[in-house]
């Protein structure tokens, strides 16, 4: 059973591509009440948008690399006007982030609250992507099987991202291991971690998620 609880202090749900982090990331945001900043999915406006950031950082992320930390630091700054406790998703996802976001949270004087982060194996993580279909309109996640039908949630196209393509996931998963694992071992010197098994059933997961953030609420 998941109870509503309002959190007081930003959380990061720090995971590999694919763990689903943006999946768990939509409940935690319905029981805990955060603000979900996702900086894929802000990225990926910029890019659908056609806007001169869209235009800079296409291709980047097509061949499954890291778009620049200033642009990243530019981004989390605007969300930071936010007084709302926030959740981060996909970020920090390098060192030079996991600094930035440290010392900007002690700047702001910004609660942060911890981390959760989501694991599972490199090759349920490339099971995942292979088969996940993503809507055009809304962005809605489906996997494989939903393909040929439309999106459930507003009936536009189930594509694949063209960064879910096989080749770039396995690019992906390289700058995840050399780039953004290290990110965990720089928030642990500050923030208490929550380890959270991400296989199984997504309400499975859900309700591990959730107990991990009451640990961190406990921690306080
Ligand atoms: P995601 O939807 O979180 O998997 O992000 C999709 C892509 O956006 C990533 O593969 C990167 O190219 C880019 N991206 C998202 N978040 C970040 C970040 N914190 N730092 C650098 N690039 C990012």
């Amino acid at each position: 059973m998941i109870t509503s609880t309002i959190v007081a202090g930003d959380v990061v749900v720090f995971g590999p591509p694919g763990v689903g982090k943006g999946t768990q990331c939509s409940f935690l945001r319905a029981d805990f009440g955060l603000r979900h900043v996702s900086t894929g999915d802000l990225i990926r406006h910029e890019i659908k948008s056609g806007s001169p950031l869209g235009l800079l950082v296409g291709d980047v992320v097509r061949r499954g690399e890291l778009v620049s930390d200033s642009l990243l630091f530019s981004m989390v700054g605007q969300a930071f006007v936010d007084q709302a406790p926030l959740l981060f998703d996909g970020f920090p996802r390098s060192v030079g982030q996991a600094r930035w976001l440290l010392q900007r949270a002690d700047e702001l004087s910004r609660p942060l609250l911890g981390v959760v982060a989501l694991v599972a194996p490199d090759a349920e993580i490339v099971a995942r992507l292979s088969a996940r279909r993503t809507c055009g309109i809304c962005g809605a996640v489906a996997s494989s099987a939903a393909a040929g039908g439309p999106c459930p949630k507003c009936g536009g196209e189930l594509v694949r991202r063209a960064d879910d393509d096989p080749t770039i996931v396995s690019e992906r998963l390289r700058v995840y291991h050399s780039d953004t694992a290290p990110v965990l071992e720089v928030l642990a010197q500050r923030l208490p971690i929550q380890r959270v098994n991400g296989l199984g059933e997504v309400a499975d997961v859900r309700a591990r998620v959730a107990e991990a953030v009451g640990q961190l609420l406990n921690s306080l």
